[in-house]
């Protein structure tokens, strides 16, 4: 008995206590976050095998005023645990909308811009909605838009994201599967989805081009991707050597620190210039 209410004395041990404390003060800056502004869409530019620039990446940042600038991966969970994804998600596909069809406007037609779902805003009715109004709000053509879906939230209601995925297509926009390869998807459930392109998760790029067993895989999602006449984006490349291989292994975009890290919407924007005029 006593080992017990020691055990239940554990639970609300000051370090407990801290941690709880902590979080909620980072919920509320996060509630706080966007009517202040504070958050933020970097883009990642997204490149042709030939060296074109077909597209960029928009990925959420925060700039927190105490803590500086805060990556996705510290606040997204939380944003979905407590439904401020939806907020939030509604806006980047706003920002980003509005963002490229400025790009446009300024003369680089056809540049593409890739946003992130979670498998939050995929399970919430409505999406397809969402996604109308984010587009006749910036004017932005439904081709120049690309969703990202990674596999794994795919798989938590394959019938639903199927007929969420049709649904989406045929309003124009462009659907890629993320970090591909990391999930559990069939090729008969794959075969069935409006695609356009697949992801290959940066884990495997990493790999390359030293370990063979990567190299099998990458080769093995090419073939399939050609199959199924879907273009392959690679991600994370960081070395020009990964570039060579991935493009002899027949990649047809890459997307990495080596051509060019996420950056503000003014660097995007200079870096289209110089792009074009070069
Ligand atoms: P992701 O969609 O797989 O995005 C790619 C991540 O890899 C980004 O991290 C990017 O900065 C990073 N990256 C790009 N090139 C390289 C490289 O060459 N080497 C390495 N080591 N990393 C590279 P980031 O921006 O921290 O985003 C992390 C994740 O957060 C994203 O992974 C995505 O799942 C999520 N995320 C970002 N923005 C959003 C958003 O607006 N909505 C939602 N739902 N999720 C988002
Ligand atoms: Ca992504
Ligand atoms: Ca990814
Ligand atoms: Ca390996």
């Amino acid at each position: 008995a006593k080992a017990a209410g020691r055990n239940t004395y554990c639970f609300f041990s000051p370090e407990m206590d801290a941690q709880a404390h902590e979080r909620l003060r980072l919920e509320n800056d996060l509630r706080r976050a966007i009517e202040r502004g504070e958050l933020r869409v970097h883009y990642q530019p997204q490149f042709a095998a030939d060296g074109r620039l077909e597209g960029a990446e928009a990925l959420l940042r925060w700039q927190h005023p105490q803590r500086g600038l805060i990556g996705p991966g510290e606040f997204i969970p939380l944003a979905e645990e407590t439904g401020l994804i939806h907020v939030i998600g509604d806006w980047v596909l706003d920002e980003a909308c509005h963002q490229a069809r400025q790009w446009h406007l300024l003369g680089h037609a056809g540049v593409r811009v890739a946003v992130n779902l979670s498998v939050r805003q995929l399970q919430r009715h409505g999406l397809d909605r969402t996604v109308r109004s984010a587009l006749r709000r910036s004017g932005l053509a439904a081709a120049q838009l690309e969703l990202e879906i990674t596999e794994s939230s795919m798989m938590d209601d394959p019938e639903g994201t199927l007929s969420l995925l049709h649904t989406l297509r045929g309003i124009g926009v462009q659907l890629s599967v993320d970090d591909f390869g990391t999930g559990y998807s069939s090729l008969a459930y794959l075969k069935r989805l409006p695609l356009q392109r697949l992801k290959i998760d940066r884990s495997f790029v990493d790999g390359i081009p030293d370990d063979g067993d990567d190299i099998a895989i990458v080769e093995a999602i090419v073939a399939l991707a050609r199959k199924m006449n879907l273009r392959i984006v690679a991600e994370g490349v960081e070395t020009g050597a990964q570039r060579d291989l991935l493009t002899r292994l027949g990649c047809d975009e890459m997307q990495g620190y080596l051509l060019g890290r996420p950056m503000a919407a003014a660097e995007m924007q200079a870096l289209l210039a110089r792009c074009r005029a070069g």
